[in-house]
Parts: C-alpha cells; sequence; structure tokens
C-alpha cells in the first residue's frame, strides 16, 4: 500500500512534467510558424521559417509557408517596380506640360505662339492618355475582365489590311514594307484585338529599323496553327534584353526612351496572343535583326 501511495503519484506527476515539455518541444514549429505570420506584412516579406532538418509534416508545412512568402515577396516587389515606371512615365510628359506652360505665362505672346504651345500640349495630353488606355487594358486583362468578340477571321485580309495601313509609316522613315508568302487561313478570333497586337508589332519592326531597310510580313499554315512572320532588317535584341521585351515598361534601349513607345505594346500583345491561345515567340541578332513569330490556333 505505502509502496503504491508513494509510485502512483510520483508516476503521474512525472508523466505530466515530462508529457508537459515533450509537448511542448513538439509543437515548437507551430508556435515558430505563427509568430512568423504575426511579423508578416507587406513591408517585411523577409521572415522565414527556420525549422531546419525536419522532414515529417511541420516541416513540409514550414517549406510551404516560405514558398507562399516568397511568391508573396515577388507579386509586391513586381506591383511597386509597375507603381514607380507608371510614375516616371507620367511624370515627363507633366514636367513637360508644366514647363511649357509657367514659360508662355511668362509675357505676353503672340496668337501663333500660344497655338503652338496648345499644340505641344495636345501631344503630351495624347501620349498620356495612351499611356492609361494601355494600363487600363492590362489591369482588366490581368482581372480577366475582357471579353474577346470571337468572329471568323481571315488571316490573309487581317496581314493585308495592318501592312496598308503600316504603308505610310514605312515610307516616312524610308523602309520597305513586304508581304510576303500569304496563304489564307480563317481562324476564330477577335479582329479588333488581332489587328491591335499584329499592328504593333510591325510597327516595332518599322521603328527599330535604320532607313533603307526592309520589314516582310508573312502568314501561313502551320499544322494546326495559323502562324505570322514578321522580319527586320533592323538593330536587333541582344540576348540579355530579349528575356524580357515583354515585361511592362521594358525598354532595350532606356536612352531612346521618347522615340520607342510606351514599353506596354508588346506585353498587350502577348496578352492578346495568349487569350487566344496562341503565343508569341522572338529570334534575334544584335544590328542583324529580329523576327517575331505569332502563333494563333485555327
Ligand atoms: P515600345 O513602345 O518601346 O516599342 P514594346 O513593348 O513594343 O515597347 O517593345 C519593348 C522593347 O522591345 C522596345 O523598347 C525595344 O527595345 C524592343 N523591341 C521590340 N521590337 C523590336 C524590334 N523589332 N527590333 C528591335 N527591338 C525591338
Amino acid at each position: 500500500l505505502l509502496i503504491m501511495i508513494i509510485s502512483i503519484p510520483t508516476s503521474v506527476c512525472v508523466t505530466i512534467v515530462v508529457g508537459y515539455f515533450m509537448a511542448k518541444k513538439a509543437l515548437k514549429p507551430v508556435d515558430q510558424i505563427r509568430r512568423a505570420a504575426v511579423k508578416i506584412s507587406s513591408s517585411n516579406l523577409d521572415e522565414k521559417i527556420d525549422i531546419t532538418g525536419r522532414r515529417d509534416e511541420l516541416g513540409r508545412l514550414a517549406e510551404t509557408f516560405n514558398a507562399m512568402i516568397g511568391r508573396l515577396k515577388d507579386s509586391f516587389q513586381r506591383i511597386n517596380q509597375f507603381s514607380i515606371d507608371v510614375s516616371h512615365e507620367l511624370k515627363t510628359p507633366l514636367t513637360i506640360l508644366k514647363g511649357e506652360t509657367e514659360v508662355a505665362l511668362r509675357k505676353e505672346r503672340e496668337k501663333r505662339d500660344y497655338q503652338m504651345l496648345l499644340m505641344s500640349n495636345l501631344e503630351e495630353i495624347d501620349r498620356m492618355s495612351c499611356i492609361i488606355d494601355d494600363l487600363l487594358l492590362l489591369s482588366k486583362a490581368d482581372t480577366k475582365d475582357i471579353k474577346l468578340n470571337i468572329e471568323e477571321v481571315s488571316l490573309r485580309d487581317l496581314v493585308m489590311d495592318v501592312c496598308m495601313d503600316m504603308k505610310v509609316v514605312a515610307d516616312r522613315k524610308d523602309v520597305e514594307l513586304q508581304v510576303g508568302e500569304m496563304e489564307d487561313v480563317r481562324l476564330k478570333g477577335d479582329e479588333l484585338k488581332l489587328r491591335r497586337m499584329l499592328l504593333n508589332i510591325v510597327e516595332n519592326g518599322i521603328k527599330y529599323s535604320h532607313a533603307g531597310g526592309k520589314v516582310s510580313v508573312s502568314s501561313y499554315k502551320n499544322g494546326e496553327y495559323a502562324k505570322i512572320d514578321v522580319r527586320d532588317d533592323g538593330i536587333g535584341i541582344s540576348e540579355e534584353d530579349i528575356k524580357y521585351i515583354f515585361d511592362r515598361f521594358y525598354r532595350a534601349d532606356r536612352s531612346r526612351k521618347r522615340e520607342s513607345g510606351s514599353g506596354l505594346g508588346l506585353s498587350i500583345s502577348r496578352w492578346i496572343a495568349e487569350a487566344h491561345k496562341g503565343n508569341i515567340e522572338v529570334t534575334s541578332q544584335p544590328a542583324q535583326g529580329s523576327m517575331f513569330t505569332i502563333k494563333l490556333p485555327i
């Protein structure tokens, strides 16, 4: 009886104490995860849960949690960079508008001077308006808020139409715009959007060609796909830049910012191709030229 009176409470106490410490040790990673989650905010995404060496469920939970924080960090960084780019982009035309208006207001001027000023201001306003329209389109594309107006499209008509419109731009730059092989393929798509995509790419071909250069466009059927090749013999794109040219606001030659467009053209084109379940590929050699291939399912 005496042995039992002593040993039972003792073993109960020992079990409670040992159980408490074991449970505490086993649940330590859960507490670590909780503390990390409390600390995380948009400005502190470097926080990681450190459970080195654990190969059990908690270890995997921590790994998943760390991967999620990594993805959130990437998204926040991209949003930040995007806001910086948008501000820079809109700041330049606004600075020009402000500067020109201030200079004009310094003294009384001729009617002609005011007309010139308004014309120049209108150019900057158009520029900002284009950037905002493009941004709106891309934001709507991100939230899948755009419906494609699907109808039957003749690829040959589309290419001929775009080349006709671009002929004036090419002539102005003394670039030869050539229509090559032209197989007629019919596909289902949003004609206006496809037109915009092709206009962007042909316009780039002309814009980044030297005077006397050549841009050729051809369309053909390739298995289940219709393909449009836009080839130019212009300045080409370097290997480092080619990875980024479809990113928003990316321009290979930052110093020629104002001569090139808003840097959104290729992002929009790629979105249009992908919305049609197709894609755009590019191959290029610096100083020799580039070839953009648009691939659309028939
Ligand atoms: P941008 O309005 O500046 O032309 P895009 O999104 O259309 O913007 O193109 C992004 C960048 O890709 C351009 O600034 C340019 O550096 C590069 N690029 C696009 N097309 C060509 C091309 N045909 N030849 C050389 N560089 C090109």
